[in-house]
């Protein structure tokens, strides 16, 4: 027996430290090894990888990622009373645990992880959503990270990998998979969590792009994408409208039709739009 499969049971850990979920941190713990260990595994070959997680709480993920062989796991956890858990599999795996107090939102991956380095998470809903659009935009690309496993609530996750076509599709589908593939790997009901929440969740596995699928302009593609889905209902020519004079005559050129809606537009189209705005003087991507 390991002597990661030798440390007591997730349920006994939370009894023993006093691990009573708190709403508004996110908590709802996985207790079942055997889950956490399916989504370690999602995350591919962790062999000779750094790993961040972020929300390690009792550590049932931060068990299976090292069980899994990945060369350090660097976690970051706001609430102070999972220290002496996590502590526990430190002690159980010496050198390879790094436990980090503090926010996700203030962590300097770069003071901490050596690459190659992938990111797998049951993250707090609280701030899933966040910490995502800032690992999808970083200042340059290729980012830190080669991939990203993350937990969300389904309807989030829905989000991510929606088609053009449905109520789903938008900026974070766009922003996804313009620099990565974005796959749903595994669902999860409530039942799966302690104490358990109220939606469905599922987990998504996302790789990232040497180079995004289109060229475009990070800032004027994300402009667009914004203009276009603050106002979905409206057609691309009215909702499109501050963004240049005679903005019909560049959808035109872009191969789009005036009276579309955002939501039928591709990816394809989106970046070819990004690209014929960013070729006109006095654009501006800041808005
Ligand atoms: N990984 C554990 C599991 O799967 O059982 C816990 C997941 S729970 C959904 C989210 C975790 O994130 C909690 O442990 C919570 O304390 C932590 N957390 C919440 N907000 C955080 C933040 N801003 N930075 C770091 N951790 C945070």
């Amino acid at each position: 027996m390991s002597a990661i499969d030798a440390l007591p049971p997730l349920s006994e850990v939370i009894r023993a430290h006093g691990l009573v979920a708190q709403k508004r941190l996110g908590q709802n713990f996985l207790l079942d090894l055997n889950l956490t260990a399916r989504i370690a595994r999602a995350a591919g070959d962790l062999r000779g990888c750094d790993v961040l997680e972020v929300g390690p709480g009792p550590g049932g993920l931060t068990r299976g990622l090292l069980a899994m062989g990945a060369r350090r796991v660097v976690v970051v956890e706001k609430d102070p009373r999972c220290l002496p858990a996590l502590a526990e599999i430190a002690g159980a795996c010496p050198g390879r645990l790094e436990v980090i107090e503090g926010d996700a939102l203030n962590f300097d991956a770069g003071a901490h992880l050596r690459g190659p380095v992938k990111v797998v998470a049951n993250l707090p809903y609280n701030v899933g959503t966040e910490l995502l659009v800032r690992w999808l935009t970083p200042d340059e690309w290729p980012p830190f990270w080669e991939s990203l496993t993350l937990m969300f609530q389904r309807e989030v996750a829905d989000r991510i990998v929606a088609k053009p076509g449905g109520k789903a599709y938008g900026r974070l589908a766009l922003l996804a998979q313009w620099r990565c593939d974005a796959r749903i790997v595994l669902t999860l009901p409530p039942e799966a969590f302690v104490p358990a929440p109220k939606v469905h969740s599922a987990v998504v596995h996302l790789t990232r792009l040497d180079a995004p699928r289109y060229p475009a302009d990070a800032a004027v593609l994300s402009r667009v994408v914004a203009a276009a889905f603050n106002q979905r209902r409206k057609m691309l020519r009215s909702a499109l409208r501050g963004l240049a004079p005679d903005i019909e005559t560049h959808l035109r050129a872009a191969g789009l039709t005036p009276t579309d809606r955002a939501e039928t537009v591709s990816l394809a189209g989106f970046c070819a739009l990004a690209r014929q705005l960013g070729g006109e003087r006095g654009f501006s991507a800041k808005g």
